[in-house]
């Protein structure tokens, strides 16, 4: 990184100086007042990520309900299930808006032959860092914030997430605009404006991510059933600023 770049670095991330004042101010506000702020304050440099779970299903409809020019876009690993390209497909139709597909510089067959066939089986931390973490920061390296799905109520890891934060990972900020939400009330929003999900939901699949490490559970945690039988939970984009908030 040369010394301009570290510049407009520094630069962005002291742009808000008052980052736990807004989180204050923000924490008992509704999702719409944190999302109109977000527009306003950053502009078309923010934009929403989604895996079409629950959560950001609710985000891409208050976004489209607000009329807010935030652009979206979803992390394709290559390795999503049928039924969530079927979803991304039908929530363009409905909200007649277009989902940016972010992908990893390796095609899954180009991953296979530099590193190892099948990685995700014995090195899952590389294969979610090569198809995710390293596409997440190459297209956020020009925006100033994104936001985010994640809910306090999902996982331990998840409990203090803050409606906006510094994610020092990708060097942007954060916001989350559901993180006070429970799983319940982001059911009852879908089911009140009537919103399609993913169907894998019905059968038994808390969390939905990629086909090989994603599994069904009776287990009654949101995240359940992802990179079952190890001790990972996070795919990585959001760890660095999870871990921030240990510290
Ligand atoms: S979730 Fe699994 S398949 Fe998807 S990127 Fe991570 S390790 Fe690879």
């Amino acid at each position: 990184m040369n010394r301009q770049e570290k510049q407009v670095l520094t630069d962005r991330k002291f742009e808000i100086e008052n980052l736990s004042d807004l989180n204050h101010q923000f924490e008992y506000q509704s999702p719409d007042d944190l999302l109109l702020w977000g527009a306003e304050h950053f502009g078309n440099t923010i934009v929403l990520g989604t895996g079409f779970g629950p959560s950001g299903v609710v985000l891409i409809h208050k976004i489209t309900k607000l009329q807010l020019p935030i652009k979206i876009f979803c992390l394709d690993t290559n390795l999503l299930f049928k039924e969530t390209y079927s979803l991304w497909d039908k929530i363009e139709d409905r909200f007649d808006i277009r989902i940016e597909s972010v992908s990893p510089i390796l095609t899954l067959e180009g991953q296979a032959k530099r590193h190892k066939e099948e990685l995700w089986k014995t090195d899952p931390d590389k294969c979610c860092y090569l198809r995710k973490v390293l596409p997440l920061q190459k297209y956020l390296s020009n925006k100033k914030a994104w936001i985010t799905g994640l809910r306090r109520s999902q996982s331990e890891m998840r409990k203090d997430v803050g409606k906006i934060e510094w994610d020092p990972g990708n060097k942007v900020y954060k916001l989350n605009p559901l993180a006070t939400w429970t799983q319940e009330e982001v059911w009852e929003y879908i089911e009140k404006n009537d919103l399609p999900y993913n169907p894998l939901h019905d059968e038994g699949y808390p969390s939905i991510g990629c086909i090989p490490c994603t599994e069904p559970s009776t287990d009654q945690s949101e995240r359940s059933g992802r990179w079952k039988n190890l001790e990972k939970t996070e795919c990585g984009i959001h760890l660095p600023s999870l871990k921030n908030k240990l510290k």
